[in-house]
């Protein structure tokens, strides 16, 4: 009880002091007055937990499965997005819990960085454990992909016993954790129209984990998500529990999937684009089903689905239309550009480009994202954050002719330029890595076009 008090007290505090949304302080507090707080308040959880746990779209699949469940009925406690270390999930309980320490809640959603994995299966002890896929991200917090392949592998073999795994069949490196699991939910996608021939640049995890044989692609669908199988015969794409069996990318505005899980089939229309977003959704769908959900109540669901914040979030600047998509890792960023520009028709776009912890000190990854799908596309880009300038050189060597770059390094000018050389009709693309995102948002707040993030939904701004 000393211990939630003074979590919640700090959470009154911080927010009284406008310190953001205390996301992740009051955990701390807690924490240190009773290291066992969490393992506590997550017994009362008479549903258990889910983790999200990934590369990309953590974010995205957790808020689709909250909102699936909640349809249900079901209460959910959950973190904030970025609030994804041990102390961001211990402070989202506090917050929850009453000062009598009553949690009103039956499951727990919680995304969760793959390092802080093992040790938050080990102090909740989940039901379930998605994951996303595993890119390149990051390098100087996490190391190789497999050093995070093995943190993940090892908290699905220690978990609770009754674990189930959801995970990505079209992601090699995620499908192999699924490796002699006794409870394995797999998730994909089977629209062999969207399969592309070519592996893009910068793809990791080309390799078969028995044998070592680099994988042979029947197609991609991006980065190293795809069908694949090893020639020697050890191992192939297994086959997926839940499927999207066709994606229809409607522009910016919506997309369509048909999802089947063998025994049922329902349609999904949900205000995202992009292909990376088709992944989260049959992913949430996966867990729901694992969680007693039928596949058509989730689909029915999500009909009112509202997207997270800073991930296609849509808002008006100076009268102009505007969408923020996250981009904080090479092939994150290769999707929402790819995205953007096909399926948005972008040609006006505010990149910014941050180097704090959150966005990762070295930014030598920006050589791998592929700007020069800008080349053709891109009308005017400004360029913003702490390292504009290094964002400059590397649309320099993209060969994007410098009269379209714009540098402006205060963020409301910035949005004020991206606004004022966008023509009639077309759309501002905010591609922000992950504290620019926050510090543009907090701009955006100000100005009444959005709602703070700790209270969870853009506003539905017209001009
Ligand atoms: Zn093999």
């Amino acid at each position: 009880m000393a211990a939630l008090w003074a979590g919640k007290l700090t959470a009154s505090l911080s927010r009284g002091l406008r310190r953001g949304g205390g996301t992740t302080l009051p955990g701390d507090v807690s924490r240190w007055v009773d290291p066992k707080i969490l393992t506590t308040l997550s017994r009362s959880l008479d549903q258990g937990a889910v983790v999200v746990t990934g590369t990309n779209g953590k974010t995205t699949t957790a808020a689709l499965l909250r909102h699936i469940l909640e349809a249900q009925g079901r209460r959910t406690v959950a973190n904030q997005a970025g609030a994804n270390l041990i102390y961001g999930v211990t402070a989202a309980m506090v917050n929850r819990a009453t000062w009598s320490g009553r949690l009103n809640a039956n499951v727990g959603l919680f995304e969760i960085d793959e390092a802080s994995l093992p040790r938050l299966v080990q102090e909740i002890a989940p039901g379930t454990i998605i994951v996303t896929n595993l890119f390149r991200d990051q390098l100087d917090r996490y190391g190789e992909l497999e050093t995070t392949a093995a943190h993940i592998r090892r908290a699905l073999v220690k978990g609770p016993e009754g674990v189930t795994a959801v995970l990505n069949a079209d992601d090699p490196m995620v499908a192999a954790l699924g490796d002699g699991l006794p409870r394995v939910v797999y998730a994909g996608l089977d629209d062999p129209t969207l399969l592309q021939p070519e592996l893009s640049h910068g793809a990791d995890a080309k390799f078969c984990p028995r044998c070592g044989s680099p994988f042979v692609f029947d197609g991609v669908y991006f980065g190293h998500v795809g069908h694949y199988h090893c020639p020697r015969g050890d191992f192939a794409r297994p086959s997926p529990d839940v499927r999207a069996t066709s994606v229809a990318i409607e522009g910016m505005e919506r997309m369509r999937l048909r999802i089947s899980d063998g025994a049922q089939e329902a349609d999904v229309v949900i205000p995202l684009s992009g292909l990376y977003n088709a992944y989260n959704v049959v992913l949430a769908i996966a867990a729901a089903r694992a969680l007693g959900v039928p596949v058509a109540r989730s689909a029915a669901a999500l009909r009112d689905f509202t997207p997270a914040f800073g991930r296609m979030e849509r808002t008006m600047i100076d009268g102009r239309p505007a969408v923020l998509l996250l981009a904080k890792n090479p092939t994150g960023f290769n999707e929402v550009l790819r995205t953007a520009i096909q399926f948005g028709k972008g040609s006006s776009f505010l990149i910014a480009l941050n180097d704090r912890i959150a966005d990762g000190r070295d930014v030598s990854w920006i050589w791998d994202v592929n700007f020069e799908q800008l080349k053709d596309a891109a009308v005017h880009i400004v360029v913003s954050g702490d390292r504009a300038h290094d964002l400059r050189v590397r649309l320099k060597y993209a060969e994007i002719p410098a009269d379209r770059i714009e540098v402006v390094s205060d963020w409301r000018s910035a949005l004020k330029r991206a606004s004022a050389s966008t023509a009639d009709g077309q759309t501002i693309f905010i591609l922000p890595t992950y504290t620019a995102m926050l510090e543009l948002r907090a701009v955006l707040t100000r100005d009444g076009a959005l709602q703070p993030y700790w209270q969870g939904r853009a506003v539905d701004a017209k001009p």
